[in-house]
């Protein structure tokens, strides 16, 4: 895409969500109930198949326009951009590295907005240490039998598919297609959310659940590996999602600062005011330049200096939106901590972006092992 196409492009997803979804966002985090206007509107502009190829029902978008259409769609409703790229990423091994009757079966539904998919490693013993998962499958007469646990899964229930990793030896990891329908799997306790409420988050149990062994993603012994390509690559979506967020609390603090009188001015008028929203805009002009140029690094490898800059901007445009979001209540007042106030709920969405696809603290460690491993990264090697 050249650049005009991509500005017409996010026009189009701007305008869709601010017509369709943003409408709808208040009430689906009060309700914690799945945005299905917001789930309409993106099989009303095929935004569902967006990453996957023509062949398979898909747009054949770059990473560019995902990121585009997660940040306008987050800027109104985080939820809602949650619902829309939770699939993307749980079909990107597949994708990648699956077999052409396992996409042909799995891909097409899911990027015609028929059903979701979700992306399964996180596990009660934790989600930081990938290595450390127990959950296992067995390989058995006709395909493989999967015991164990996922915590924290989203999208749970609007999926029909769950790209499941699981330890298929000591030290070797499978990833495996798993139906909502197949025996010995069922949803577990579902959570109850700070925000994002309007995606299910619940657990998966699999007692001998059976899963045929063309259901395999590529090999059986490469899903860590598999798993580690897929967040480099997914890492500047949830990025995306944070900068909409951000982007969207600087939007609603200077409408809301622009209409507000005190002491019988303008509060936008007040210089602490328009410092803070300063900083605000350039911090989110800082993130988002810092997420273009890792799109830009991780359309032409998914290298090491790939996963660090990906790193970097997950680190960035998270800790940004958590900063900006925060800010902007403030500049509401008390009126900032009430629900009938946009921000209230941006605030909250915003503090899971710190949380998931790896904590800060992971990403930290990450962008420090790629600035002292790969030469020229940091201003000086040590
Ligand atoms: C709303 C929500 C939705 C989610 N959706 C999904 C999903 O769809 N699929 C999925 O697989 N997962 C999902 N997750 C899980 C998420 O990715 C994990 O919660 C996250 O990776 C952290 O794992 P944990 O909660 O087990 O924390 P832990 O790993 O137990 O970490 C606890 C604390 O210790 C810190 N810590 C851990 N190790 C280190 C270290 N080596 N150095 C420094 N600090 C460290 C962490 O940063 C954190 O602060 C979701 C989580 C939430 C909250």
């Amino acid at each position: 895409m050249k650049l005009h196409e991509y500005e017409e492009f996010r026009h189009q997803v701007r305008r869709l969500a601010q017509e369709k979804i943003r409408p709808h966002a208040g009430v689906v985090d009060e309700e914690s109930r799945l945005p299905r206007d917001s789930i309409d509107a993106f099989r009303a502009m095929a935004l569902n198949g967006l990453p996957f190829p023509e062949a398979l029902g898909g747009a054949g978008g770059d990473l560019m326009s995902q990121v585009i259409a997660v940040e306008e769609v987050a800027r109104v409703c985080g939820s809602s951009s949650l619902v829309l790229l939770i699939p993307w990423a749980a079909l990107t091994p597949l994708v990648w590295f699956g077999s052409e009757e396992l996409k042909q079966e799995i891909v097409p539904a899911v990027a015609a907005g028929q059903c979701g998919a979700s992306f399964c490693l996180t596990e009660p013993g934790g989600g930081s240490d990938l290595r450390g998962i127990r959950t296992r499958a067995e390989r058995v007469a006709g395909g493989w039998r999967i015991n164990g646990q996922k915590r924290f899964i989203s999208n749970v229930g609007w999926s029909d598919w769950y790209a499941v990793l699981a330890r298929v030896s000591d030290n070797a990891f499978g990833v495996f297609m798993l139906h909502c329908d197949a025996p010995g799997f069922r949803i577990g306790r579902h959570e109850r959310k700070m925000g994002m409420r309007g995606s299910p988050t619940a657990d998966l149990i699999f007692e001998d659940c059976m899963v045929p062994e063309h259901r395999v993603v590529g090999d059986p012994e490469r899903g860590h590996d598999y798993m580690i390509q897929t967040l480099t690559y997914t890492r500047p979506l949830v990025s995306a999602q944070a900068l909409g967020l951000a982007q969207g609390a600087l939007d609603e603090a200077v409408t809301y600062t622009a209409g507000r009188d005190q002491f019988g001015t303008r509060v936008s008028r007040f210089q602490m005011v328009r410092g803070m929203v300063a900083d605000m805009a350039i911090a989110v002009e800082s993130a988002r330049a810092l997420l273009y140029r890792t799109v830009e690094i991780a359309g032409e490898s998914n290298d090491g200096r790939a996963r660090g800059f990906a790193s970097m901007a997950k680190t960035l445009c998270s800790d940004t939106a958590m900063k900006v979001t925060t800010d902007a209540v403030q500049l509401h007042g008390g009126y900032g901590y009430m629900k009938d106030y946009a921000v209230e709920r941006m605030m909250r969405d915003a503090k899971v972006s710190q949380i998931w696809e790896g904590t800060n603290q992971i990403q930290r460690l990450l962008v420090a092992k790629y600035v002292y491993d790969e030469p020229g990264s940091g201003r000086a090697r040590v």
